[in-house]
């Protein structure tokens, strides 16, 4: 592993020569072999994005879907992002990378639309990292403009923990990603410690309810509660609300005997690759994906 010694030692600077020894552990050893392998993967297009669908709840129709990007690595296979994203964000290279996540999203939705498939909306999730880059106001009206996707239709998944105290953007800075018509939404929702007072402040449009609460609502009394609450926070506030990581019908079941408006999860598909995303839109443009007990309130 002489160059990945060489890599790492470099990056310490260069009157600061380091040698590992076989205590290095393999953990941190992985770490560097992506750190490394990361600084070509876009030059060699080896991102890929998955989709996965949002259903309304009251119609049953898919409305949009969440890019989720994945790292087609020649050797390594496909690295989920739990694996590089982490990585990317320390290193800074979520930047360019968050930007070709928000263009190839974006001109993949576009080109669905184009294709009669329906006005699908398409989400991609935003590094509170990628705040810092004076080009994301720009970035996301080149984006826009390039691509001709309606400004509606495009989504950006925000973390709780970018409003919180230092990293907090200005309020100004989401005020104008705002005022380019783009919808703002909150991922993970209830997983952060930061004051409500953020959703008061800033111009929110859609609570995503995390899917560790989803996850238990049919058997624990409490996590039913928090989900309820939620939903009707959310409406209260004027906000839309999506529960994610629904993986069963009672869970669907209690979800929509609670109003909420969209989930997103197992139950109905797991993150697809392009081609399939498009062939389910295709096969059920027209048909409900989810039987509804009750008739449209259309
Ligand atoms: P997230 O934004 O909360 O995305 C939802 C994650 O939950 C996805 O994992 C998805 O595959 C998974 N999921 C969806 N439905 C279910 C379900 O029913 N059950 C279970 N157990 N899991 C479900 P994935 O794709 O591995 O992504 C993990 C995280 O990586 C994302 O969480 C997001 O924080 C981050 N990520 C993914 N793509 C990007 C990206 O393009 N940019 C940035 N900055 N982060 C990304
Ligand atoms: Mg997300
Ligand atoms: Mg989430
Ligand atoms: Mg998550």
């Amino acid at each position: 592993h002489a160059d990945i010694a060489m890599y790492s030692a470099k990056k310490q600077g260069r009157n600061n020569f380091q040698f590992y020894t076989p205590a290095m552990n393999e953990e941190s050893l992985e770490r560097v072999r992506i750190e490394s392998a990361l600084r070509n993967a876009l030059e060699r297009d080896e991102f890929v994005l998955f989709y996965q669908p949002q259903v309304d709840l009251a119609t049953g129709h898919i409305v949009g879907m969440e890019a989720l990007i994945r790292w087609n690595h020649p050797e390594l296979g496909m690295v989920p992002p739990n694996r590089f994203v982490p990585v990317a964000e320390e290193t800074g290279m979520i930047v360019p990378i968050g930007a070709w996540v928000m263009r190839t999203a974006a001109a993949q939705a576009k080109a669905w639309q184009d294709a009669g498939l329906g006005q699908v909306r398409v989400a991609v999730n935003l590094s509170a990292r990628q705040f810092g880059d004076p080009d994301l106001i720009s970035g996301i009206e080149a984006v826009l403009a390039d691509t001709r996707l309606p400004a509606d239709s495009f989504e950006l998944e925000l973390t709780e923990s970018l409003f919180m105290s230092d990293v907090t953007p200005a309020v100004d800075l989401l005020h104008r990603m705002k005022a380019l018509g783009v919808n703002l939404s909150i991922d993970d929702f209830g997983t952060g410690y930061s004051s409500l007072s953020y959703l008061s402040r800033f111009p929110i449009d859609v609570l995503k309810i995390d899917r560790s609460f989803v996850n238990d609502i049919t058997d624990d009394a409490n996590d039913a509660a928090i989900v309820s609450s939620i939903i009707a926070l959310a409406h209260n506030l004027k906000l839309s609300v999506i529960a994610e990581g629904v993986e069963t019908a009672e869970q669907l079941d209690y979800l929509r005997s609670q109003g909420c408006d969209e989930m997103q999860g197992y139950y109905f598909s797991r993150p697809l690759p392009a081609a399939d995303f498009e062939k389910l839109l295709r096969e059920r443009r027209c048909l409900p994906v989810l039987q509804l007990d009750e008739p449209l309130a259309i």
